[in-house]
């Protein structure tokens, strides 16, 4: 398996560092509003990742945060005159619900900034007592950039010109730094703002040291994967090089891989240009299956744009598959017997699905050509199984679809959805079993569309419905 290292700029075979085991982080969002697909984008890719070396037959310890501490929470507290706890606990419950939507599965682990401090305090003293931070006169305290002289391998950058750039940018309040490119550990409590004691001053943490916390605790001081978008390159990941590997005397992470912006209009969609829509948004329009198909119809190291025309591209695509899924599984419950001669040769060639499909992973996770593999598989589904299939064929080309459109997250049967015109035909018959005071017969109706998830509510212009 060959993955693209950030970090040497070519693909390279990955080599974990504990034989059958994946010790992997990927940096999460922070929590104060909603995420945007843009966020949705390294949970979709890396899950993926994750599922694929699960499928390898790697055990996968999965860690990947909550910052549920930052200006932007603290502002939004601010203005909804909240605490900043309330703001984050109710973000990352949005989160893990458009997760699960997404069918994104739980990390093993989801560490919270704000847990962590005793640890953060702990790092920041031994970069302290090793030479490579210091404090200054109101409490901040800084890593000193320039004793770390791998600084800038992650980024590529060169501290020279690092510097001249830094220096046209310093910020007034930042003249306590012995030098423009330090960067801050540990920072003094500002009226109003969450704080914790600390042996400098009563403050909170910068947002480079969290992560490099958190690894080590769940994953050890050495990890194989970390991961995030490549905005995060440089300053977070680079900074967080620097304060692991200059705490631990260890490389931090043997591979790093970072996925490409998901763009509008050729734009990076972020919240601060406003050209963003929400995972719930999108949501309302199509199944987030279809968000998931068109995320991985790309290679993750390649931009990506939304449009209309490619998530209805993306749901056409999916469509096929959950059909041909679908009617397999319909299929499978009606068939009998084992396979004949000639489905037997057949079945022969379905382990050459998996085999093409690997192949596409294994060159760093190439999702488009993995699901190509998927349409070519159902192609052979389509063109091979009907009514007079065995029950042993029929399955064994189900499985197959199954088990390959999971490692891509993709579910393949269609669930029992129940329609609109379903729901106003009901609402209507109960209407009418109220009229004859057949009162069982409309809450019998009542109770069958509640545990389809839709709520009835009755007001002066009649029956309304929404789904729970
Ligand atoms: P943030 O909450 O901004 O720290 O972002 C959480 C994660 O989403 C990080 O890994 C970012 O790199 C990633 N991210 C943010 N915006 C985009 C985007 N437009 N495309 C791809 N990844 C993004
Ligand atoms: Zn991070």
């Amino acid at each position: 398996m060959k993955i693209y290292n950030t970090l040497s700029k070519r693909k390279e075979e990955f080599v974990p560092l504990e034989e059958g085991k994946v010790r992997m982080y990927v940096c999460g969002p922070t929590v104060y509003n909603l995420i945007h697909i843009g966020n949705a984008r390294p949970m979709i890719v890396f899950d993926t990742v994750r599922r694929y070396m699960e499928h390898k037959g790697y055990e996968v310890n999965y860690v990947s945060n909550f910052t549920d501490v930052d200006d932007k929470i603290i502002a939004k507290a601010n203005e909804e005159g909240v605490s900043s706890e309330e703001i984050s606990q109710r973000y990352i419950a949005e989160c893990k619900k458009d997760m699960s939507d997404m069918n994104v599965k739980p990390a093993t682990t989801h560490p919270l900034a704000t847990q962590e401090i005793d640890g953060m305090i702990h790092m920041i003293q031994t970069l302290i007592d090793k030479g490579y931070a210091y404090p200054v006169e109101d409490g901040t305290v800084y890593f000193r950039v320039k004793k770390f002289k791998e600084y800038g391998k992650l980024s590529h950058k060169n501290l020279d010109d690092l510097q001249s750039g830094f220096r046209a940018l310093q910020v007034s309040g930042e003249n306590q730094k012995e030098d423009p490119l330090d960067f801050v550990l540990w920072k003094p409590k500002k009226e109003g703002e969450p704080s914790w004691p600390s042996p400098w001053c009563d403050g909170r943490p910068g947002w480079h040291i969290e992560c490099s916390v958190m690894s080590k605790k769940y994953l050890g001081e050495e990890i194989d994967i970390h991961a995030g978008g490549e905005d995060l390159v440089f300053p977070h990941h680079e900074n967080e090089i620097a304060q692991s590997e200059c705490c631990n005397g260890k490389q931090f992470a043997r591979y790093w891989m970072h996925n490409a912006f998901l763009n509008i209009d050729n734009k990076k969609m972020s919240k601060s240009l406003g050209n963003f829509f929400t995972v719930r948004e999108v949501g309302e329009e199509y199944n987030l299956q279809v968000l998931r198909f068109f995320m991985l119809s790309a290679h993750y190291r390649s931009p990506l744009n939304f449009s209309r025309d490619l998530m209805t591209a993306a749901k056409n695509g999916l469509e096929r598959i959950v059909t041909c899924g679908t009617s397999l599984k319909d299929r499978l419950e009606k068939a009998e017997g084992a396979a004949t001669e000639d489905e037997k040769k057949l079945m022969e060639e379905l382990g050459s699905y998996t085999a093409k499909f690997d192949e596409a992973m294994d060159d760093d996770f190439n999702s488009a050509d993995a699901i190509s593999v998927i349409f070519e598989l159902v192609k052979f589904a389509n063109t091979h199984v009907n009514e007079n299939s065995s029950k042993e064929f029929t399955e064994a080309v189900f499985s197959e679809l199954q088990e390959l459109s999971d490692i891509m997250g993709l579910i393949v049967v269609k669930e029992a959805e129940i329609l609109d015109a379903d729901i106003e035909a009901l609402i209507q018959e109960r209407q009418e079993a109220r009229k004859a005071k057949n009162f069982a017969r409309a809450d019998e109706i009542r109770d069958q569309l509640l545990a389809q998830g839709i709520v009835l509510k009755d007001t002066r212009e009649g029956v309304k419905w929404t789904r729970a």
